[in-house]
């Protein structure tokens, strides 16, 4: 499993970035070969560090969880509970158990995979409601089934490529069947190894039929006995590699993908594979949900009292920042599940057509397109830009009532690009809630846009040494301290073009 630089400064801003390096290996690049061992097609890491800040980190999943885990104190955590079901109303939400438990909350956040049973429950009240839009009622497409392992550790020199510090990651796509294979190394001599079967409509239904009955060890052992012979990428057999790991460390799972429209209902939110389900070719799934765990946090961290109004504010927001992203990863997974391991006409002309027609550099501008996006906790100490891609600024969260009209103060921008880009932030935030603005705010704001040097806002601005970071705090500032109801009709922009015309700020 590998994390991106998307991701990784949160890991800095929660000190936990040393010890996941040291349980990974860092990522240079992806070759796909075919069965007979002639590169098809590559994507190349080498500059990631230097462009992000970081590399790339590819790791066993099971020492991951084991990292998250054992920062949390266990009290935090109750271990073997199954939802059953959920009930809100205004004034709270509860869960009943497997075991007849119940618990009660003000929110509930179902984070609990792609067959959620929070989503379950959740969609049942708000088509009760008359407000579930269709497409979330219909079932996740499966397209693929896919073993994953991690051995114990192999013998370097059999395995030359182990001896490297940097992981080999490496595909087999084979011929005149539907499957394809990979290794990849991680630390203490293992391999990870996985191996996807690319279902036709038919096999898929009836996988999907058999998911929960058939998947016991037999259905494992049949699926392991389809790739037995073929070679492996980093050198043997895949038979030899699936020998030397441990029946624990197996999982069949499906690779469906959707991206449901209803985030949150009432008192209940959703995160991660809950709401968003992609394919792992791009290596996003998780990054993305704790893309949404660090922004819902962002919107949650600001509510002062837990009213419905205030919470559904949050959730909306939550969803607003996240939504357009989330979509762009999914069709990007899409497109490269069908240059990694794509199997139809159509995955194989657009296999080529991106490997052999597509020039190095743009495929090289996309993979970094993608860093460019890295939220981070708000109310942690901000990690500064360590690459040189942009980073696309933060939209700060909105408070939505101000307990007490608060004074504005003033604070003079230090550049012309400074004071525009908060003036663009101030604009954004007001057209994302219902606020009737002042007069004078209105003149402010105007003539601020008009070339003045000077704006009213917030008396101080947390010095960071980053300046765009700077910029950011400065914009979620402006908006604390100028808490007027404010109704400006300004047509709301989308985060990635808002960006975009930032940098052409000068
Ligand atoms: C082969 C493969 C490779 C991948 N590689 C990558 C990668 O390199 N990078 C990346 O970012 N992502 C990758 N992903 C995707 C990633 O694993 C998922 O997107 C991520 O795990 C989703 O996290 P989640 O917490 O939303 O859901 P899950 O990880 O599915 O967690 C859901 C949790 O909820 C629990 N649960 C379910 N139902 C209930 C219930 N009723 N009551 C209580 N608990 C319940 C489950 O037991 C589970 O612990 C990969 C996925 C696969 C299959």
């Amino acid at each position: 499993m590998t994390f991106s630089a998307s991701i990784l400064p949160v890991f800095e801003q929660l000190g936990l970035l040393e010890e996941a390096c040291k349980l990974s290996l860092p990522f240079k690049g992806l070759q796909i070969y075919s069965m007979d061992m002639k590169l098809m097609g590559d994507f190349d890491f080498r500059k990631y560090k230097e462009k992000t800040g970081y590399d790339t980190i590819l790791f066993a999943r099971p020492e991951m969880h084991h990292l998250l885990l054992s920062k949390i104190p266990p009290n935090k955590i109750l271990i073997k509970k199954k939802i059953l079901s959920q009930l809100q109303n205004e004034h709270g939400v509860m869960i009943r158990c497997a075991d007849n438990t119940t618990y009660h909350g003000d929110i509930l956040v179902g984070a609990d995979g792609a067959y959620s049973a929070v989503r379950q429950c959740l969609y049942k009240q708000a088509e009760k409601a008359g407000v579930l839009p269709k497409c979330d009622t219909e079932s996740l497409n499966v397209g693929h089934v896919c073993m994953v392992g991690v051995t114990d550790p192999l013998d370097p020199e059999k395995y030359p490529a182990l001896k490297d510090d940097v992981s080999h990651f490496e595909r087999i796509i084979g011929a005149g069947t539907t499957h394809s294979w990979a290794t990849s190394t991680v630390p203490g001599n293992r391999v990870c190894w996985l191996l996807t079967d690319q279902l036709d409509s038919s096999t898929a239904s009836k996988e999907a039929m058999f998911k929960n009955s058939e998947w016991g060890p037999e259905a494992n052992a049949s699926m392991i006995r389809a790739y037995y012979d073929y070679q492996a990428p980093i050198g043997g057999t895949m038979g030899e590699i699936i020998d030397a790991t441990p029946a624990e460390l197996i999982s069949k799972v499906f690779l469906e993908e959707k991206l449901f429209e209803t985030w949150h209902y009432g008192r209940t939110v959703l995160i991660g594979d809950a709401c968003h389900k992609f394919l792992p070719s791009g290596g996003q799934g998780a990054v993305n949900a704790m893309q949404d765990a660090v922004i819902l946090a962002n919107c949650l961290y600001d509510i002062s009292d837990p009213t419905p109004e205030n919470i559904l504010t949050a959730f909306k927001s939550y969803r607003s920042q996240r939504y357009d992203q989330t979509k762009y990863q999914m069709d990007k997974c899409r497109k490269i599940a069908k240059m990694i391991w794509g199997q139809t006409i159509g995955d194989k002309i657009f296999r080529h057509v991106a490997f052999h027609c597509i020039p190095k550099a743009i495929q090289t501008r996309m993979i970094f397109k993608d860093t460019s996006y890295r939220p981070q906790v708000m109310f942690l100490p901000r990690i500064p830009n360590r690459g040189t891609v942009d980073v696309l600024p933060q939209i700060p969260y909105i408070q939505p009532l101000v307990p007490h009209p608060l004074k504005v103060s003033k604070v003079t921008f230090t550049s012309f690009d400074d004071r525009a880009f908060a003036i663009k932030m101030c604009y954004m935030c007001f057209s994302y809630g219902n606020y009737t603005e002042s007069q004078e705010d209105k003149q402010t704001l105007e003539s601020a846009s008009h070339g003045d040097t000077s704006l009213t806002t917030a008396p101080s601005v947390e010095p960071v040494d980053n300046a765009q970071v700077a910029r950011v705090s400065m914009a979620r500032e402006i908006y604390r301290f100028n808490p007027k109801p404010v109704l400006i009709k300004v047509k709301r922009m989308q985060y990635s073009s808002m960006a975009k015309e930032l940098e052409l700020t000068p």
